[in-house]
């Protein structure tokens, strides 16, 4: 398909458009005139011809009214013929022509003859209630009609330059105001060949175009601050994942220099624990990694958070026994929900798991769940008694990788949390976190 630009198509359809109105207008303007103009010869002629019908009819003096010797003679300009019962010619001031034209009693007519425009009316006479015959009068309109044939003339000559003229304005017009595309256009194909920092100055106007503008600078910070994101998880990942990869070469290096099967033992069973952390590890790094696609499948029904909560207390249960840590669960009835089946009780799962893992021996969990009125939100509370958590760390918890157990005696990821997070905003609710080293946690959600 040829390439026309929108500034070329633009032009052409306003410029199609202008001239299609002025045509109608010249010719509206046109038939105006011409409806007024013979409208004006209409009532002359009715009372020309009415003038005349009278003079006739009383006869006071004819012959003379008719050679123009009375003082109300017949005016110059006027062509009149006085006809008889049988169509007879008795008198009149006329042209052959104007004799044989076909006879329209009380019609009024503007007719052309040798380029020359004609208004006619005819009429009937009557004398004491008898029909005597009947007149027909005939004027020369051609001057005024004349002039109106040179306005339409003019008329449509003028739409010519008219239509040039705003085909330059518009042409101009339409450069000025797409501009800020051309210059949308420029910056897309910098950002895409890879100056992410490129962005458009943004005019003061708030129109659809500022809109455009921002709406475009919003989108190329969020393109640039999901590749950050992407590549700061790269590097995190890569980071994290060296440490057990480099914990089991050293080991493996070590047990084939020794001789030992009980130093054998010892380094495969290192490794066999290492190896199960980074496979752990690497299925939450999935999970995250699959972030944009979570988002896409997200499947939103109407959920009981409280049925889901128990179920989930239930199968946690035999975890939290070889801990000896009891769960308690305090459910309303109906807690609904609009959310994500499989996001959501992975979420509590993570939550109810490190409240087992980092809970002490003999422990209590509490899970509640209710329906706040006044905020209108669901509510959903993990609570232990377990190991707590610094109020310096208290910040960090949701951050990828961070974990703060620094001595990394529990073999987590650091990623657990950061998930919760993420599954929390993908549900437009929030979370917050209330601890106390040796106390114990309580993680609060609101959906
Ligand atoms: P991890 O895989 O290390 O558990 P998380 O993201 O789930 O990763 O948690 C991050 C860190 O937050 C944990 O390493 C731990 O130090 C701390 N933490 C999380 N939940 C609790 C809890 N219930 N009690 C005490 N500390 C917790």
């Amino acid at each position: 398909m040829k390439k026309i630009s929108i500034r070329a198509q633009l032009t052409f359809w306003y410029i199609t458009l202008l001239m299609v109105f002025l045509y109608i207008g010249v010719v509206a303007s046109y038939n105006a005139m011409f409806d007024i103009f013979t409208n004006q010869h209409k009532e002359g002629m009715q009372r020309g011809g009415q003038f005349l019908a009278e003079k006739i009819e009383k006869a006071d003096n004819l012959e003379a009214f008719l050679k123009g010797e009375e003082e109300h003679k017949v005016p110059d300009e006027l062509y009149f013929m006085y006809f008889d019962e049988q169509n007879h010619l008795l008198s009149g001031k006329n042209e052959e022509w104007m004799i044989t034209l076909p006879q329209k009693i009380n019609e009024f007519r503007v007719i052309t003859h040798d380029d020359k425009y004609w208004a006619m009316y005819d009429k009937s006479l009557e004398k004491a209630g008898k029909q005597i015959g009947w007149i027909r009068t005939l004027i020369n309109v051609t001057p005024s009609f004349d002039i109106l044939l040179e306005m339409k003339r003019r008329g449509f000559i003028s739409i010519i330059p008219s239509l040039l003229l705003c085909a330059l304005g518009g042409f101009l017009i339409t450069r000025w105001a797409l501009k800020p595309i051309k210059k949308v256009a420029e910056t897309a194909k910098e950002i895409g060949e890879g100056n992410l920092n490129k962005r458009i100055a943004l005019p003061q106007t708030k129109d659809e175009i500022g809109q455009l503008l921002t709406e475009f600078n919003h989108m190329a910070d969020q393109l640039q601050h999901v590749i950050d994101r992407e590549k700061q998880f790269s590097a995190d990942a890569s980071h994290e994942l060296r440490t057990p990869i480099s914990v089991i070469i050293a080991n493996a290096e070590y047990a084939l220099d020794q001789k030992d099967p009980k130093i054998y033992e010892d380094s495969l069973k290192l490794i066999v624990e290492k190896g199960k952390h980074l496979t752990s590890m690497l299925s939450q790094l999935m999970m995250l990694a699959k972030e944009s696609d979570q988002v896409a499948a997200m499947e939103l029904e109407t959920l009981n958070l409280s049925d889901i909560v128990k179920d989930i207390a239930e199968e946690r249960r035999p975890k939290a026994e070889e801990k000896k840590i009891t769960i308690h669960t305090k459910c309303e009835d109906s807690v609904m929900v609009q959310a994500d089946l499989m996001l959501i009780s992975r979420l509590i799962t993570n939550l109810v798991d490190n409240a087992i893992t980092y809970g002490k021996e003999d422990g209590e969990i509490h899970i509640e769940t209710y329906f706040d009125t006044t905020q209108h939100k669901a509510i959903l509370t993990v609570k232990d008694n377990g190991i707590g958590i610094s109020a310096d760390d208290l910040p960090l918890i949701f951050n990828r990788f961070y974990r703060a157990d620094k001595s990394r005696t529990k073999s987590g990821s650091g990623l657990g949390l950061s998930f919760v997070d993420f599954i929390v905003k993908l549900h437009k609710g929030t979370i917050s976190v209330d601890s106390e080293i040796g106390k114990g946690t309580e993680f609060v959600i609101h959906l």
